[in-house]
C-alpha cells in the first residue's frame, strides 16, 4: 500500500497549517506515521488521495451514523442552497430542529443553536453559572468536552487540589474554579462539593465517556450524582455530543432513566456538517440572551444547509429506530470477534462496549476511569494501527477513542475485521 500523495500533500500543508492539519488527531501523532488525506467516501468506505481504499471505523468522529455519502441525508439539500445559504436573520428551519431535538428529550424544555460541541458545552457552562451565580465547575478526568478554556484541565496531585491546565495558554485564574474528579467516583464528588459548598454551578460528565476510549459509567455512580447534585442545587450537564442520537434516539439519559438539567448536542445533530447545541429546563435557559443576562451569540448559528441535513437524519432515525438494534448488533459482532482473537492469541487487551460504541484497550483488567485507561501499551496499538491500515482497515488513530460503526457497515465487513486482527495479533504475540 503506498501513501506517497499523502505524504506530499501533508509536506505541503506543514507550510501552511499548524503540524499540517486542523484538529491535532489528524496529524496520527500517536500511531507513528504520516497522516492519510481522505479523497471521498461512501457508506463503510473511505478512499484516500492515494486511491486506497478502507472500511472506515472512525464515521467522522461518530455524525456518520448512516455512514458516508447518504442519500437520506442528502435529501433536498442541493435545492436548498439554490435559495440561499445564510442569511443572518431567524428561519423556520430552526424550530424544526429545536422541535426534533426536544420531541426526543423531554429534559430539554429550551434549545439554542451553536456551531460545535465546543461551543455548546462553553455556552451550557456560562448559564449554568449565570443561572446558580456560582462560579466553580467539577468535571472527570478523561471525559473530553471541546477545548473550552475552563474545560482543559486534569487533575492535580493529590485527590482534592485544583486542576492544572492540559494546554499552554489556558489561565491559573480559569483553572481555579475547575474541580477534577475521577470517573465513577461518587465519593470524590461528595468530598469536593463538601470542600466547596455552595460555590459549585454544574457539574459536566459525558454519561459514556467517548474519548478515553469507552468508558460507560456505573448506574449507582450516574444516579447517585443526580441525587447529589439535586440535593445542592447544582446544575448537572450531560455532555452528550458523542452520545446523542448515536446510542439510542433519545441518548444515553433515556437509557439511564436521569433528567439531567441541561445537555449538550454535536456531532450527529448536524448529519456531517458543523452543528452543536444546548438546552434544558425552561427556567435555567431563560437566563440565555435575549431573555437573560448570559450573553450568547452565534453569525452562522442555525445555519438552515447544517440543520437540514442533520434534520434529513435525525427524522429518519425517529422512523427508524430499530437501526440502533441492528448497530448495537453489529458492535457486539465485534466485541465477541475481539475477545476471541484475543482469548486466542494471548494478547493483553481488553474490550469495552456500550450500545453501539466500543473501545479495543491494549491493558487487562477492569475499565472503571482513567487510571485504567491509560495503563494501555500505546505503542502496541499504533503496531496495530498501522498492521490493520495495510489490510485495507482505518481504525481511530489513537488508543483512547471509540470505534464508530453505521448503518452501512455490512457483517462481512465486520467479519473481515475480525480475520484481519487476529493475524495482527498473531504477529504482534510473536
Ligand atoms: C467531540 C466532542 C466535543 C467537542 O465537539 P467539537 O464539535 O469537536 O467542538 C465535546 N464533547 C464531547 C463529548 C465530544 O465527543
Amino acid at each position: 500500500m503506498k501513501f506517497d500523495q499523502s505524504k506530499a500533500l501533508f509536506e505541503e500543508a506543514c507550510n501552511y497549517i499548524p503540524g499540517g492539519v486542523n484538529s491535532p488527531v489528524r496529524a496520527f501523532g500517536s500511531v507513528g506515521m504520516a497522516p492519510i488525506f481522505a479523497k471521498e467516501s461512501k457508506g463503510s468506505k473511505l478512499i484516500d488521495v492515494d486511491g486506497n481504499e478502507y472500511i472506515d471505523y472512525i464515521c467522522s468522529w461518530g455524525p456518520m451514523l448512516l455512514g458516508h455519502s447518504s442519500d437520506i441525508a442528502y435529501q433536498g439539500i442541493l435545492e436548498m442552497i439554490q435559495k440561499g445559504t445564510s442569511y443572518g436573520i431567524a428561519t423556520e428551519i430552526e424550530i424544526d430542529m429545536a422541535k426534533e431535538i426536544i420531541h426526543a428529550y423531554p429534559s430539554v424544555e429550551l434549545l439554542r443553536m451553536v456551531n460545535s460541541g465546543t461551543e455548546a458545552t462553553m455556552s451550557a457552562l456560562r448559564v449554568a453559572r449565570g443561572y446558580t451565580k456560582r462560579d466553580k465547575i467539577i468535571k472527570f478526568e478523561g471525559c473530553y468536552h471541546g477545548h473550552g478554556d475552563a474545560l482543559l484541565v486534569k487533575a492535580g496531585s493529590g485527590a482534592m487540589t485544583f486542576g492544572v491546565p492540559t494546554s499552554s495558554g489556558v489561565t491559573a485564574g480559569t483553572v481555579k474554579d475547575t474541580i477534577v474528579v475521577p470517573y465513577n467516583d461518587l465519593e470524590a464528588v461528595k468530598r469536593a462539593v463538601e470542600e466547596n459548598k455552595d460555590e459549585i454551578a454544574a457539574v459536566i460528565i459525558e454519561p459514556i465517556a467517548g474519548n478515553m476510549g469507552v468508558v460507560p459509567a456505573d448506574e449507582s455512580f450516574i444516579h447517585g450524582l443526580r441525587k447529589l447534585t439535586e440535593d445542592e442545587g447544582i446544575i448537572l450537564i450531560f455532555d452528550e455530543v458523542i452520545t446523542g442520537f448515536r446510542v439510542n434516539y433519545g441518548g444515553a439519559q433515556k437509557l439511564f432513566g436521569i433528567t439531567p438539567d441541561m445537555t449538550t448536542f454535536g456531532k450527529i445533530i448536524g448529519g456531517g456538517l458543523p452543528v452543536g447545541a444546548y438546552g434544558g429546563k425552561k427556567e435555567i435557559m431563560s437566563c440565555v440572551s435575549p431573555l437573560g443576562g448570559v450573553y450568547q451569540a452565534g453569525t452562522l448559528s442555525g445555519n438552515p444547509i447544517a440543520l437540514s441535513m442533520g434534520l434529513n437524519v435525525m427524522r429518519y432515525l425517529r422512523d427508524h429506530q430499530e437501526h440502533y438494534d441492528e448497530i448495537e448488533m453489529k458492535a457486539i459482532r465485534l466485541e465477541e470477534g475481539y475477545k476471541k482473537c484475543i482469548q486466542e492469541t494471548g494478547i493483553k487487551a481488553t474490550v469495552t462496549r456500550f450500545k453501539g460504541m466500543l473501545c479495543l484497550f491494549f491493558t487487562d483488567g477492569a475499565i472503571k476511569n482513567y487510571d485504567d485507561v491509560i495503563k494501555s501499551d500505546t505503542e502496541l496499538y499504533a503496531r496495530y494501527f498501522r498492521a490493520m491500515l495495510q489490510k485495507g482497515i482505518l481504525l481511530p488513530p489513537a488508543q483512547f477513542e471509540g470505534l464508530f460503526l453505521s448503518t452501512a457497515h455490512s457483517n462481512e465487513e465486520i467479519d473481515y475485521t475480525i480475520q484481519a486482527t487476529r493475524e495482527v495479533f498473531e504477529s504482534l504475540v510473536k
